[in-house]
């Protein structure tokens, strides 16, 4: 192999390039890259970012002097993959020729249809996105979060911190009752209430009015996370001054934060050849549907033998280590074997509270809380499937949570072996 297009410049992208070196491929390394910004940090930017307490240079995500001996090619967008020949497209009209591809094209958060809203109105994906926030919280008002994923959970957090009005709404029965399940994610957000954030739940989103303005300019509704279809282009109207829920109430608003999932970025793979749904389809091991190409992090949705199913796992540690099983797939041929699977991770930071979790919620049939307890704000639950454990949540438990995720780690590592 004499050349690896590495197309995707953040996380999964970074841990593919150093992979590929570690791993002896001393060729040509090409990194492409739509934002113009080194690989930085994503985390921080609902977080420490926000506050000020963590500046932009603390986000890069190289090391120091590290030098993978690569062409980064930043500010490219990728808009198409010739299979046969192994050439990307760029929006410039360049193209890069490649032996090997990684696709590391991550997601983008999901927005308002019908334009951007007005002004006042976030999402929060990039560090432009963060860069914007950060300013308008920094003037401090009456923030109404939706959507009731980690990111609008950590903002809301923040923000309360912050001193901000805070309002979440949460189209669903509580937020991160889909990662976490509703008994164990019920337990999880009082801690919304108790930093004095006003947490409403169940009921969606109608629109978002200007101020000074009377009807509410997004009209068709907004249900939250599985908001896909508000329309009625809303840019150009001035600033924000509500968000009007499904059931008439109007909530005032001086800035919005709209949290409400993330889509892969795999538009420009359309009709290349390469397998989608819901993301690039991958094998166990990120291995795609066209030989010499392969896909890691946010954008990929690998088969997970557990659940049998193919996953796309949106979470930090997943983009970091699971490149490296990838690039020895990519390197071999698609004969190395797999590595053991480890369970997806992610861990949130809220009110000061870590939240760690690992495993899958989904496959559990029951959940117990093992040590501590929720009214504390601190313990640890176990969710079991026919008796065996299949994942674990800690709440401010973080030895005792990572004892455990180990232990899980192990045994699912043994399961796939067996
Ligand atoms: C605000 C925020 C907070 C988070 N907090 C946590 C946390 O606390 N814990 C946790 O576990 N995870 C957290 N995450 C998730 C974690 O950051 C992601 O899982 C991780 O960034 C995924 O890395 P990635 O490289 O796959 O994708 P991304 O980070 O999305 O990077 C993909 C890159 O590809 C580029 N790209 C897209 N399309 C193209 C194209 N066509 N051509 C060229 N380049 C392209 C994008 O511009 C982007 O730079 C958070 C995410 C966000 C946004």
């Amino acid at each position: 192999m004499r050349t690896v297009a590495v197309i995707g410049a953040s996380l999964a992208g970074l841990s593919a390039s150093r992979s590929l070196r570690e791993q002896g491929y001393d060729g040509r390394l090409v990194i492409v890259g739509a934002e113009t910004h080194r690989p930085y940090d994503r985390p921080p930017l609902s977080k420490e970012f926000l506050t000020g307490k963590v500046a932009e240079a603390e986000l890069a995500l190289e090391a120091d002097g590290e030098d993978l001996a690569a062409e980064w090619v930043l500010g490219a967008c990728a808009v198409g993959l010739e299979t046969g020949e192994r050439s990307v497209r760029l929006a410039d009209g360049r193209a890069v020729r490649a032996d090997g591809v990684v696709i590391a094209t991550g997601a983008a958060a999901r927005t308002l249809p019908g334009g951007d809203g007005p002004a006042g109105v976030h999402v929060l994906r990039t560090l432009d996105d963060a860069r914007g926030l950060r300013d308008d919280l920094a003037r401090g008002g009456r923030l109404v979060v939706i959507g009731g994923g980690f990111v609008g959970a950590e903002v809301a957090s923040t923000a309360a911190v912050m001193g901000l009005d805070v309002t979440f709404v949460v189209a669903g029965p509580t937020p991160l009752a889909g990662p976490l399940g509703p008994d164990m994610a019920a337990a999880v957000s009082v801690l919304h209430a108790d930093h004095g954030v006003r947490l409403l739940c169940g009921t969606g989103v109608r629109g978002l009015v200007g101020k000074g303005a009377s009807p509410a300019v997004l009209p068709s509704g907004l249900r939250g996370a599985e908001a896909t279809e508000v329309s009625g282009g809303a840019a150009g109207r001035g600033r924000v001054g509500a968000v009007v829920l499904d059931d008439g109430r109007s909530i005032p608003a001086d800035i919005v934060v709209v949290g409400i999932g993330a889509v892969a970025c795999t538009d420009w793979l359309e009709g290349s050849g390469v397998a989608l749904d819901n993301g690039v389809r991958c094998g166990a091991d990120g291995t795609t549907s066209v030989p010499g190409v392969v896909a890691v992090g946010d954008c990929a949705a690998w088969y997970d033998a557990a659940s049998a199913t193919h996953r796309r796992v949106e979470h930090w540690t997943g983009a970091n280590e699971r490149p490296a099983a990838a690039v020895a797939a990519l390197l071999s041929g698609g004969t190395a074997p797999p590595a053991p699977p480890r369970p997806p991770y992610f861990w949130s930071d809220q009110y000061g509270v870590r939240i760690q979790f690992v495993g899958n919620a989904a496959r559990a049939d029951s959940v117990t809380v093992e040590d501590g307890s929720p009214a504390d704000r601190s313990f640890l639950a176990v969710y079991r499937r026919a008796g065996e454990p299949v994942a674990v949540l800690g709440v401010d438990r973080t030895k005792l949570f990572t004892r455990r995720r180990k232990q899980l780690a192990t045994s699912v590592a043994r399961g796939a072996t067996a």
